[in-house]
């Protein structure tokens, strides 16, 4: 199709044809046995995608920040000390939602397109009553990946539980929530798990589910209290149907074919096809003399890559261009450095032509606004290295 451009943003992706038509087929109750059958497999292989045997898993209708708020309101109580290890903008938004819930909230801030070391958390923890410790996976507007694993052996050390924000990692970032001991791992359906917007998802460990049970105060959020999913959740597991808010029905159903789809590609290779592209992709934008955020490739993500502007150029002028190569980025979030840099997404259904075709793209608009870089340098990198 001529007029049809390639989302190339950290989200929403570009979706799967056959996600795309259980969008489109007639809708059904959804106490309708072929429903229930539909979510009732959703939440068994979202365990899987997960790697967590013996997680609770929930699906509601929402966005990601839903899925932050639900997994702050029930398991955070008033005066509970919570940390938050903030890499950007979604570790400070995490910090404002803790304190809604009138969490008594210590955020260690990580420098620019850094990480914050592991030691500075430790030294944090060791002061003790800490209840939670909360940490973006990847920072969307940064590109900077924290190590999950690490986070989650301190969680295990100093006895807190473990939050992370996977929105823009979960089923494109290696995750083994049980293995890794991460009591919560949360994401939206948009990004790499690969079904348009509109659903919160989240696994919560048997101990944050004990954190939740035994505690004192009621949940200060309705519509995402526990108390209201989890029979819902319970039922549709035991393939039984049941209600508390209407399901968004042909979500769900693009959810069962995104998740099967994903599982065909199992884990493993889901996670070394993310690296090597991201790889790839990096490569060739410091083939093009670009600098990328994240102060070194080992912290960078693989699921979106940020990469600053050559100074010489209109970065505006620069995505208007792309975009006339039918290529669509995303500019830059972090307000210090807004007009400084812009993102792409590389997760999910991305293919080696999409890849292909967004460094190409970008090539010629940088010669286009200006900029010299060795045209067709950008694109050698990538052939090379996705041959
Ligand atoms: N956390 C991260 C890491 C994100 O990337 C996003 C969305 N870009 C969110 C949270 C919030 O998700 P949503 O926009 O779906 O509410």
């Amino acid at each position: 199709m001529k007029g049809r451009k390639l989302l190339m943003i950290p989200g929403p992706i570009e979706f799967e044809p056959e996600v795309l038509q259980a969008m489109s087929i007639p809708t059904t109750s959804h106490v309708a046995p072929n429903f229930i059958e539909s979510f009732g497999n959703c939440l068994d292989m979202m365990k899987k995608v997960w790697l967590s045997e013996d997680g609770q898993p929930f699906v509601v209708s929402g966005s990601g920040t839903l899925a932050m708020d639900m997994a702050a309101s029930n398991l955070v109580e008033p005066e509970d000390k919570v940390l938050v290890v903030s890499t950007g903008y979604f570790g400070e938004r995490y910090a404002e939602i803790l304190k809604r819930y009138r969490a008594d909230v210590t955020i260690l801030k990580s420098e620019l397109g850094n990480i914050v070391e592991q030691n500075v958390i430790e030294n944090e923890l060791k002061k003790g009553g800490y209840s939670i410790l909360v940490f973006t996976h990847v920072d969307t507007s940064t590109g900077v990946r924290n190590d999950p694993k690490i986070l989650g052996q301190l969680g295990q050390k100093y006895n807190v539980l473990t939050i992370l924000d996977g929105v823009c990692s979960v089923a494109g970032e290696e995750i083994r929530q049980d293995e890794w001991n991460i009591d919560i791992v949360l994401t939206a359906s948009q990004k790499a798990i690969g079904v348009p917007p509109g659903l919160a998802l989240l696994v919560a460990s048997q101990k944050a589910m004990e954190k939740w049970k035994n505690r004192k105060t009621p949940v200060l959020n309705y519509y995402a209290d526990f108390n209201n999913w989890l029979p819902i959740m319970r039922a549709y597991q035991e393939r039984k149907p049941s209600y508390f808010g209407t399901p968004p029905v042909n979500l769900i159903l693009a959810l069962e074919v995104s998740l099967k789809q994903i599982l065909s590609e199992g884990m493993d290779e889901r996670f070394k096809r993310h690296k090597k592209i991201s790889r790839a992709f990096r490569n060739s934008m410091q083939a093009l003399g670009l600098s990328i955020l994240p102060k070194s490739n080992d912290i960078a993500a693989h699921t979106l890559t940020a990469t600053y502007y050559p100074t010489s150029i209109d970065g505006n002028l620069f995505r208007k261009k792309l975009n006339e190569h039918g290529i669509i980025v995303a500019g830059g979030l972090l307000k210090e450095i807004k007009t400084e840099y812009f993102r792409v997404g590389h997760m999910g259904a991305v293919n080696r032509n999409d890849i292909i075709s967004t460094i190409s793209g970008i090539e010629n608009a940088l010669t286009q606004c200006g900029h010299h870089c060795n045209l067709g340098k950008g694109t050698s990198t990538v052939l090379s290295e996705l041959s």
